[in-house]
């Protein structure tokens, strides 16, 4: 750090920030302003650039011109360089002759012969004014005459299509003023002006070190237990994006000795350091301990009312902010972009964040923590009365639900539920909304993805929101989406989906999934056996585990009936996707279950064949018409879709 920083170093109020605050939550709002507090006001990290490096980042001083712009007078046109008052009696019955001089002036050219009564110099566009000449009149309003000479048939008033030396910029005169973002506008002002160099803020250097045993960086193998570190990637993005350079140092396993070695290191070097994960305050949570030796003040806010995102930890060391974001993926990036984003921004010079925002309303309640701030992640639709808002039901481990979203909404810590039917202020991720021209609510199959892909070549934006096959139905039936992808098993008529539809909806078949018992290939209680035998070899097993599906799944249903009276080990474990039932036997954390052939294939697990399972579409009618409604239809009964359900597993009904 240079002495740049010397105001940074002994924050005001240093002395009132209580070292005990991280045994209690804050409040948003309470933990941001002790942050800023420590922080600011701080020196700039100002740097002399070429404009050329400039752009997006803001000007520490005034840009004041030392020439006219333009520099001289010059013609606007091209045509000739005239005295006024010779053209004064000129008109259509008494053109006036004048005599041209031997000279044009060309761009470029400085004039040598003066403008003298009666004459008149041929120039171009951007051609400085001669000496005498006071206006210039267009080459398309004069006539040759003979002897070099031209005839006007209009008079020319002062000035005429003449630009004056400094008109545009005056010698003098501030062009951009101190704290301006540099855009190409203002890289061509500099230029105007002659301006090659400008003092402009240094992006803030923010080292970025995430935490994790279990960490593996993408591009290397995923070993056992392990997962991506997603959050070193997103977080270091989201940096540059706010005016930042990050320089991410890796992955730092769950050892307080290396953890200390690369944080102490990573601040030799940086205006911030950003850390991921660690945060909980568990018995491999060893950052905030860290943190408390970096430096003083150290931790402002440990535990902020946020929701995801309680762990969070805000800390001043030396002057330099030392931020731990919670490591679930979702938690971290809204953390880091509402409580980090404006620090970082203001380091750097940048106003405040200007988001789009839109009203959506939200068609089911959402239940939320009384006392935190609350951020819910929506897609939106187009409903009939306008946008809609679907909240992203995957947790804050989820990574996809940020990709998928348009926006979130905030729920203030005062509120215990947003009510179904609320309009709610959505903040966009994006500049505008792109409203989907398709949209799916209801279960997600991988099937999906071959149905729409034409859909998506064709430009259409397709939005499928996974909300299981109820959720979808009841979609369906507000009139929210166009199609609800559903397989729901009716047991008293023994049928699919039918049943379940209800008026202005209709049923369009979409495919079969057969489903059956998995198991590791190679298993001799399940390996080359019927499912009636395979089913009586799993019960006989007492160490054999299974894995069942949540309550009101179809393929539930078909494993109770199964079982019968059975409730064998691992009976409880009910996850809620075919993925997940797969995933638990090919990890051997179960030895059996049941799920549909094509995840089973993907998953290279054994499989017997037990029974179909209808995968159709309840399409809401008053939305047959719409063309993207149309295209999707056509792609369902297209050759090509067919051929590529079939090939992943799928029956085409
Ligand atoms: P922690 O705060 O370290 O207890 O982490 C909470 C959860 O976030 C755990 O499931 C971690 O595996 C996960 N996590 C932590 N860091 C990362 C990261 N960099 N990328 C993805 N997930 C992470
Ligand atoms: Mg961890």
């Amino acid at each position: 750090m240079g002495s740049d920083m010397t105001n940074a170093r002994s924050p005001k109020n240093r002395d009132s920030v209580d070292q005990d605050q991280f045994l209690t939550i804050l409040s948003r709002e309470d933990a941001l302003g002790r942050f800023e507090a420590a922080l600011f006001p701080r020196a700039m990290l100002s740097e002399h650039r070429p404009i050329s490096d400039a752009l997006g980042r803001a000007l520490v001083e005034d840009i004041v011109s030392d020439i006219d712009v333009p520099p001289f007078d010059r013609s606007n046109v091209d045509g000739f360089a005239v005295r006024s008052a010779d053209l004064a009696s000129a008109s259509e019955a008494t053109p006036v002759r004048l005599v041209l001089n031997d000279e044009i002036i060309a761009c470029g050219t400085a004039p040598g012969r003066p403008v003298l009564s009666g004459t008149a110099t041929s120039i171009a566009t951007g051609g400085p004014l001669p000496r005498g000449a006071d206006a210039i009149v267009m080459v398309e309003h004069t006539q040759p005459a003979s002897g070099r000479a031209i005839e006007i048939r209009r008079a020319a008033s002062p000035g005429q299509f003449v630009s004056y030396a400094g008109s545009d910029i005056a010698r003098g005169e501030a062009v951009l003023r101190a704290g301006t973002v540099i855009g190409s506008r203002e890289t061509g002002m500099c230029a105007a002006c002659g301006i090659a160099t400008v003092s402009i803020l240094r992006r803030p250097r923010v080292a970025v070190i995430s935490t994790g045993d279990e960490l593996v960086q993408p591009g290397e193998k995923l070993r056992p237990a392990a997962i991506y570190d997603s959050n070193g990637a997103i977080v270091s993005a989201a940096i540059n994006e706010n005016g930042g350079e990050a320089v991410f140092r890796g992955a730092i396993a769950d050892d307080e000795a290396k953890l200390e070695a690369a944080m102490r290191r990573a601040l030799e070097t940086s205006d911030m350091l950003v850390l991921s994960g660690g945060t909980s305050k568990g018995a491999g949570d060893v950052s905030h301990r860290i943190i408390a030796r970096l430096g003083k003040p150290g931790i402002i806010a440990h535990g902020v009312a946020l929701k995801p995102g309680k762990p969070l930890c805000l800390a001043v060391c030396d002057g330099i902010p030392v931020v731990i974001l919670p490591g679930f993926p979702t938690s971290a990036m809204f953390t880091f972009h509402d409580m980090i984003v404006p620090v970082l921004r203001r380091m750097a010079g940048l106003p405040p964040r200007s988001d789009a925002k839109v009203t959506a309303k939200v068609p089911v309640r959402i239940a939320s923590e009384l006392g935190r701030t609350e951020f819910v992640m929506v897609s939106l639709v187009e409903g009939a009365g306008g946008l809609i808002a679907y909240p992203s039901g995957k947790g804050s481990g989820a990574i996809t639900s940020f990709a998928q979203a348009d926006g979130f909404l905030k729920i203030d810590a005062l509120a215990d539920q947003m009510p179904a039917g609320s309009d709610a202020e959505v903040t966009l991720f994006t500049p505008h909304v792109r409203v989907p021209d398709l949209v799916i609510v209801g279960s997600h199959c991988t099937g999906l993805d071959l149905v729409t892909a034409p859909l998506a070549r064709a430009g259409l934006v397709v939005r499928s929101v996974a909300v299981g096959s109820l959720g979808g139905l009841a979609a369906a039936k507000r009139g929210e989406c166009d199609f609800a992808p559903i397989h729901l098993f009716d047991e008293k008529s023994e049928t699919y989906n039918t049943p379940f539809l209800g008026d202005g909806l209709e049923l369009v078949p979409g495919w079969r999934r057969m489903q059956g018992i998995v198991f590791r290939p190679g298993d001799a209680r399940f390996e080359g056996l019927g499912a009636e035998a395979a089913l009586r070899a799993a019960l006989a097993d007492s160490a054999c585990i299974m894995v069942n599906r949540n309550q009101g799944a179809g393929t539930r249903i078909l494993i109770d009936r199964l079982l019968g009276d059975a409730r064998p080990d691992g009976y409880w474990n009910q996850p809620r996707s075919h993925n997940a039932v797969a995933a638990a036997i090919a990890q051997a954390r179960a030895d059996w279950g049941m799920t549909i052939a094509p995840v089973a294939h993907a998953s290279r697990l054994g499989f017997i064949p037990l029974a179909e399972e209808h995968y159709d579409f309840a399409l809401v009618s008053a939305r047959k018409q719409r063309p993207a409604v149309q295209a999707f239809l056509q792609a369902l009964t297209s050759e090509e879709s067919r051929a590529a359900l079939a090939r992943a597993g799928f029956r085409p009904a």
